[in-house]
């Protein structure tokens, strides 16, 4: 088996002296894990964590860890390396990523907004909605399609104070009064949307990533 597509490396772990497990998230083919030989020893095109490129995925069995080979065009991150309160949220979208989506299946959609939000992360004035609107395809991709345009009761389009947690739909202040209690507030916050993945991470069995949880704690201290 072999998968060939553009990628972005979101994950490099060592798994020797040499070697190092990697995650790419491919255009074509989602994510996908694999070796990168030599990855640790190499002294001329290292692959580093951030880069977008070109991987090539090769497998004797569909279920065994492939080797990739891996072209890297240029870091995206690289602008942003020194700047910590921007660093963290690549980290988070390169976890949430890696965590969440299965290994395999295509999100083209989402590879792209990815690669969006990561181009125009060092020149953003708000770097906080532009992640929240990365989310939003996140969680779109990922079957929680949120739609904050109208009110899921009445349909107006204004005054829109709720967000159903069942189901991702805004409610205007008349339609939410009975139920204040069990609607989130809006406009919607990483904390709102904290809430869906933590729904998501729980239907698959695992934790959400440090730094999206961290992501949240620091906007409210
Ligand atoms: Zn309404």
């Amino acid at each position: 088996m072999k998968l060939e597509s553009a990628g972005l490396l979101i994950s490099l772990r060592p798994f020797n002296e040499r070697d190092a497990v990697a995650h790419i998230f491919t255009r074509e083919h989602g994510v996908i894990a694999g070796m990168l030989r030599g990855a640790i020893t190499t002294k001329t095109n290292k692959p580093l964590v951030g880069q977008i490129g070109n991987a090539t995925w090769g497998a004797r069995l569909d279920s065994a860890l492939g080797v990739f080979h891996w072209e890297s065009e240029r870091n995206l991150t690289a602008p942003i390396m020194m700047n910590f309160e921007r660093i963290k949220f690549v980290n988070c979208v390169f976890d949430l990523i890696k965590t969440l989506l299965p290994e395999r299946e295509s999100y083209g959609a989402l590879y792209d907004s990815t690669v969006n939000f990561l181009t125009n992360l060092p020149n953003t004035n708000s770097p906080v909605d532009d992640y929240l609107r990365w989310e939003i395809v996140l969680l779109r991709e990922l079957g929680f399609a949120l739609d904050l345009t109208k009110c899921s009761g009445c349909g107006r389009v204004e005054k829109l104070t709720h967000l159903s947690p069942k189901t991702g739909r805004a409610v205007c202040a008349e339609c939410a009064a009975p139920y204040v209690n069990r609607l989130f507030q809006l406009p919607l916050t990483t904390d709102t949307t904290l809430k869906f993945i933590e729904k998501i991470c729980t239907e698959l069995g695992t934790k959400i990533p440090n730094s999206r949880l961290s992501l949240t704690c620091e906007k409210n201290s």
